[in-house]
């Protein structure tokens, strides 16, 4: 049997819920919906955004209203207009097999005479924002008299956001005698005079711990200077080439100078914020929503309570001023039992935030590093190549071309094809990164220094007395770890012994060479072709290959080394610099996302 239904829910509305995939109760909803569909008590359910809290309200009032008549006897207060929106057709999917349910959404930005010929016609749940339930309450447009139960969604957040007053207004058109169901992410002092004021010993539940950030979630921070952030933000969202992300921004300015920004570095980005038209806003979220749209740039305001799945990654592009903002954010990843990244860039300045953050969220935070330009490359690489093997292939429509691509490949071999496809995508990868600084910074902070990013900083570096030389072949290339010892040796003419750590990757190679016979390999590299590929040496991005190098590295060097991580005002104001970089061929502007997943 359904478990919905020994909670007591009916068919129809197991039916419903059961087509948009709810197989068994959320947490909150086992426990809140047995004492919610009593209908005889106050309740405070103190949860975390995503952990099913629409359904725990939103099923027991299905049961408990009286759908034949068509007067407003519920009504859900919620901080924001995209959240009234989301529990408004949340309630209509539940109730899909129900007959004649009404349920308006009530919220500010939108033609208010819409609202009211909704209301006019009768509705028995209304869904509302504060401020323009106000309004429509001073227009006598409604009537709560008969209202027996309302619910104060994100009850802290509403509070943090001014309404109190508002509240205390709405709430005093309502019966005495309704029944007052409490939702909050946190228990601040304000939310618990609500409780007292407003209802009568309530019945208390807390889904996870006080405060505690959802488990699925990891929460990273990278050590960065204030003036690398944009550049570090790119480097961390290449490295994760399936992102679906929501990156948050502590104005509207900066949440619309970041969206720009990326926009015009060819990411599929946009922004959200209160500035924008109520329009404008819905088409932002349905494009998110529709994943139209990979990363979602917003403040904290606007992005409350969207619920939106799959979310891979929550960004802090800048920590929240009230650090409890901080739950709210990171619960917009890891819904529904997933799992999730909350990343936030910091410098070391913000570092005190950071552990303030992680005694509210009672989780310690991991400190990862920037990726370096080389291993955004590699990772790009295998992502293409995975996305080579899950392609749909349009038979029919590819079929008239193919005779003519068959023939033009034909004096190429299956290994050629593959490594020239490959180095199609990853040159242009590898040109934009190369030379790529590191943009991590050491922490002064002690307990952060765990050494294993200290180890790993000696691993990338060169060991004393050698140089680290990068070559663009590797284990693609069917060389191991000594084929390629032979091969330098070879080539450059030099002992083995004066070579040290070689670290074979995918398609490159890093390795050392003594300092004395540096010159040497770049000589006998030099005009060096490679199964008809011009070898390529250079030193390792560590600033000292200005100048140096062999093979095709010379020419594009100056470009390249503006490209990775040439400052913003730079990218914007030069549109051939921006056009040169490559980067907007990788990050997917003219595909739209939703081939990317
Ligand atoms: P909420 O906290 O109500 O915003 O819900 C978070 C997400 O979890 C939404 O996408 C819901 O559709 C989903 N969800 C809620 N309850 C369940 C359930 N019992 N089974 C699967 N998904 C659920």
């Amino acid at each position: 049997m359904n478990p919905f239904l020994d909670l007591g829910i009916r068919h129809e509305v197991v039916n419903a819920i059961s087509e948009i995939g709810f197989e068994k109760p959320s947490p909150i909803q086992e426990k809140a919906i047995p004492v919610l569909l009593t209908g005889n008590d106050d309740f405070v359910g103190l949860a975390q955004t995503g952990t099913g809290k629409t359904a725990a309200f939103g099923l027991p009032l299905l049961e408990l209203i009286d759908f034949s008549q068509k007067h407003p006897q519920a009504l859900v207060l919620c901080p924001t207009r995209e959240l009234c929106l989301q529990i408004a057709k949340d309630l209509e999917k539940f109730s899909k097999y129900i007959d004649n349910v009404h349920v308006v959404a009530v919220y500010g930005g939108a033609n208010i005479s819409d609202q009211l010929r909704q209301i006019r016609r009768g509705v028995q749940i209304v869904v509302a924002t504060p401020g323009r339930m106000l309004d429509i309450i001073g227009r006598n447009a409604i009537d709560f008299s008969n209202v027996k139960y309302v619910v104060l969604d994100e009850a802290d957040e509403m509070l943090n956001m001014g309404f109190q007053e508002d509240i205390n207004n709405i709430l005093s058109e309502t019966p005495d005698t309704k029944k007052t169901w409490l939702f909050s992410a946190t228990m601040p002092k304000e939310v618990r005079r609500i409780a007292q004021n407003y209802m009568s010993n309530p019945f208390e539940l807390t889904v996870g711990t006080k405060n505690t950030g959802n488990a699925n979630i990891e929460h990273h921070y990278y050590l960065i200077k204030a003036k690398d952030k944009y550049a570090a933000f790119k480097r961390i969202v290449d490295f994760y080439p399936e992102i679906f992300g929501i990156v948050f921004c502590r104005t509207k300015i900066e949440t619309q100078e970041i969206a720009e920004a990326l926009v015009k570095d060819g990411y599929n980005a946009d922004s959200l914020h209160g500035d924008l038209s109520q329009q404008q806003r819905d088409k932002v979220m349905k494009r998110y929503r529709e994943r139209n749209l990979q990363l979602l740039i917003a403040t904290d305001v606007a992005a409350r309570g969207i619920d939106v799945n799959d979310v891979t990654h929550v960004i802090n592009f800048s920590l929240p001023d009230e650090v409890e903002n901080y739950t709210h954010r990171s619960g917009r990843t890891a819904r529904a039992g997933k799992t999730g990244i909350s990343l936030s860039l910091v410098n070391v300045k913000e570092l005190s935030k950071i552990r303030h953050i992680e005694k509210i969220i009672g989780k310690p935070f991991e400190r990862k590093q920037v990726p370096q330009g080389t291993e955004v490359c590699e990772k790009q690489l295998f992502a293409m190549i995975d996305k080579v093997h899950n392609v749909d292939i349009n038979e029919e429509q590819i079929a008239p071309f193919l005779p003519n691509i068959m023939e033009s490949m034909q004096d190429l071999s299956k290994e050629d094809i593959i490594k020239r496809f490959a180095s199609l995508e990853f040159n242009r990868f590898l040109e934009y990164y190369q030379n790529a600084p590191d943009l991590n910074i050491e922490a002064r902070e002690g307990r952060r220094d765990d050494g294993r990013e200290r180890g790993e900083r000696r691993e990338r570096s060169s060991s004393r007395g050698f140089t680290r030389l990068f070559m663009n072949l590797g284990s693609v290339d069917e060389f191991s770890r000594g084929d390629m010892l032979g091969f330098i040796c070879n080539t450059a003419k030099i002992s083995g012994k004066s070579i040290g750590k070689i670290d074979l990757k995918g398609v490159f190679t890093f390795f050392e060479v003594e300092d004395a016979e540096v010159n040497k390999v770049f000589e006998g590299f030099k005009d060096v072709d490679f199964n008809g590929r011009q070898v390529r040496i250079e030193v390792s991005g560590d600033g000292r290959s200005e100048g140096r190098g062999s093979g095709s590295r010379s020419r594009g060097g100056d470009r390249n080394r503006r490209g990775g991580d040439r400052d913003r005002k730079d990218r914007r104001s030069s549109r051939d610099k921006r056009d040169s970089g490559g980067f907007r061929d990788f990050s997917g502007k003219k595909q739209t996302s939703r081939s990317r997943y």
